[in-house]
C-alpha cells in the first residue's frame, strides 16, 4: 500500500483504527507505522478527511461511486424502504417488490436478451455464483467433465475463494493457496506490454485468440473447458483496453468449443466505458453478465448476475431434479439495497448520466492523452471515462523503474494526495476513474493536480539520480 506520510499521533481516529481495525488490501505492519487516512464526509466528487482536507475522488472510491458522495434522493429512498420493509429474503419462492422491480429494470437494460437476474451483495459473490452456475449447468446438461473456466492473467474478479481464483494477479493467490482446481488463465491482451516487436495490434489479437485455443486444447477441449470470463476492459489489472477485434476473435474460439461467455461488468457497467455496458463498447455477447458497484452507485452493497435463457433452462432442469438450487445469500436482493439501486437507475435516466459520460469522454480522454509527452509516461490509455498512465524509466525500450528501490507509482500517488487528489497506482500504472457526474471544470482541476504529482515525481527521481 501507499505511504502517505502524516502524523497519526494525537489523531484519535487513527490510533483507534490501528488498535482495532483489520483492513482490506493493506500491509498491516506499514499501517501500524503510518495509520489510516480517515474520510468523514463526501460532497459531489469530493471527500473530506478528519483533518478537514478535501480531495477530488479521482477513482470514484473503488471505481464505483458514479454519482459521487452525496445524494439526498438515495438517502430518502433507503429511509422509506427501511420503514416499510427493512428486510425480507427471496429464498423458497418468497419475494418482495424492490427485487422484482430491479430484476425487471436490469433485464430491460441488458446488452443482449437475458432471462433472469440473481442478486448478491458484491462483485466477488456474483462471480463466485457464476462459477457454481457453470458447474451446475454442465451437470444439468450431462457433461460432468466440462468444468474448467478460463480467465485472464491480470483479470480481476474478486477475492472470495472462486472469484480470487479467477483473478489473475499474484497478490490474490500468493499465500492463500489459490487458485482452486479447474480455473485457468490465458494471455492478457495488453498490446503495449505484451505485443511483440513488429506485431500489429490485429496480429496481437489473433495471437491472443490462438493462445486461448492452445490452452483449451491442452486442457482437454470442449469436453473439459466450460466457460471464459472477461472484464470488457480490465480494471484492477491496470485499465487495459484490448486491441480492436480481440473479442470477436476470442468469442469465436469460445463458441467453437461450446463454452459459455461471461462478462464481468462490475467496473464497466453503467456508463463507464461510454456506453451503458462495456459489452456494447467492446462488442461482446455474453451468456452471463455480472454487475455491482455503480448498480447502486455504491450507496449500498448489491450485485447482480444476469443469465440468458439457455443458462436459465439448464439451471431450472437441475434444480427440479435435485429439489432446489441450493445457493443464495441471506441478503440476495436485500430490499433496501434493491430499492436504492432502482432509484439509482432512475436518477441515471433522469439526469442522462450515460449521455453525460459519453459526451464528456472525449474531454477526459484528451486529458489522459496529454500526459503521453510527459517524460515519465510510456503509455496513456483510456476508454470512456476510465484511463491509465504507465510510468516507465525509458520510453523507447519501455523499461520500468525498479519497483522497490524507486516505487515511482507510489510517489505519484503520494504527491497526488498532497495535492488533494485520490488516484490509484497499480505498481507503476496510475488509474483515473472519476465519478461519472464530474464536470469539465472538475476534470481540468483533477488533471491539473495529477500533472503536478507527475512533475514532482519527475523532480524527485532526477534529484535522486534515478532518471
Ligand atoms: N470484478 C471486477 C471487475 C472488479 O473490479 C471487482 C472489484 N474491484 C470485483 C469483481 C469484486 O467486487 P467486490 O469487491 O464487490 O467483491
Amino acid at each position: 500500500m501507499n505511504d502517505v506520510s502524516r502524523s497519526f499521533r494525537g489523531n484519535s481516529n487513527a490510533a483507534r483504527d490501528i488498535a482495532h481495525h483489520l483492513h482490506p488490501y493493506t500491509n498491516f505492519k506499514k499501517h501500524e507505522a503510518t495509520g489510516p487516512l480517515t474520510i468523514v464526509r463526501g460532497r459531489g466528487v469530493y471527500v473530506m478527511d478528519d483533518d478537514g482536507k478535501e480531495y477530488i475522488e479521482g477513482m470514484a472510491g473503488l471505481w464505483s461511486a458514479a454519482l459521487g458522495f452525496s445524494n439526498e434522493r438515495l438517502a430518502t429512498v433507503a429511509y422509506e424502504q427501511m420503514k416499510q420493509l427493512p428486510f425480507y429474503h427471496a429464498f423458497n419462492q418468497r419475494s418482495h417488490e424492490p427485487a422484482i422491480n430491479l430484476a425487471e429494470k436490469l433485464k430491460a437494460m441488458a446488452p443482449v436478451p437475458m432471462s433472469k437476474v440473481f442478486f448478491a451483495n458484491s462483485g466477488s459473490e456474483a462471480n463466485d455464483t457464476v462459477v457454481k452456475m457453470v458447474w451446475y449447468v454442465n451437470n444439468a446438461l450431462g457433461r460432468p467433465h466440462k468444468k474448467k473456466i478460463i480467465s485472464r492473467i491480470k483479470g480481476y474478479h474478486g477475492v472470495t475463494v472462486a472469484a480470487a481464483s479467477l483473478t489473475g494477479l499474484p497478490n490474490n493467490h500468493r499465500s492463500f493457496d489459490l487458485p482452486i482446481a479447474n480455473i485457468l488463465h490465458t494471455s492478457c491482451p495488453h498490446y503495449y506490454r505484451f505485443g511483440k516487436d513488429g506485431e500489429t495490434e490485429e496480429q496481437f489479437a489473433t495471437r491472443c485468440a490462438e493462445e486461448l485455443e492452445q490452452l483449451i486444447l491442452k486442457e482437454g477441449g470442449a469436453e473439459h473447458v466450460a466457460a471464459m470470463i472477461c472484464e470488457p476492459v480490465m480494471g484492477a489489472g491496470g485499465v487495459i483496453v484490448p486491441p480492436k477485434g480481440y473479442y470477436e476473435k476470442i468469442q469465436a474460439v469460445c463458441r467453437k468449443y461450446d463454452m459459455l461467455f461471461i462478462a464481468d461488468e462490475v467496473i464497466c457497467g453503467f456508463g463507464r466505458t461510454g456506453n451503458v455496458w462495456g459489452c456494447q463498447t467492446l462488442n461482446i455477447q455474453p451468456d452471463i453478465l455480472t454487475c455491482a458497484k455503480a448498480l447502486s452507485a455504491s450507496f449500498l452493497p448489491i450485485s447482480a448476475v444476469m443469465v440468458n435463457d439457455k443458462v436459465y433452462q439448464a439451471l431450472a432442469t437441475e434444480s427440479d431434479k435435485i429439489g432446489t438450487w441450493g445457493h443464495g445469500f441471506t441478503y440476495s436482493g436485500h430490499p433496501v439495497a434493491a430499492a436504492v439501486a432502482l432509484e439509482t437507475q432512475k436518477i441515471y435516466d433522469e439526469i442522462d448520466l450515460f449521455g453525460h459520460a459519453k459526451r464528456l469522454s472525449p474531454v477526459f480522454q484528451k486529458h489522459v492523452a496529454s500526459f503521453a509527452d510527459h517524460p515519465l509516461v510510456g503509455e496513456a490509455m483510456s476508454v470512456g471515462m476510465v484511463g491509465a498512465l504507465e510510468i516507465v524509466a525509458d520510453k523507447k525500450t519501455k523499461a520500468p523503474f525498479d519497483p522497490v528501490a524507486v516505487g515511482a507509482g507510489n510517489r505519484v500517488y503520494n504527491h497526488a494526495v498532497q495535492h488533494g487528489l485520490f488516484i490509484r497506482n497499480m505498481g507503476d500504472r496510475v488509474a483515473i476513474c472519476p465519478p461519472l457526474i464530474i464536470n469539465e471544470a472538475e476534470l481540468a482541476d483533477l488533471f491539473g493536480r495529477l500533472r503536478k504529482a507527475f512533475d514532482e515525481t519527475l523532480a524527485d527521481l532526477r534529484s535522486e539520480g534515478h532518471f
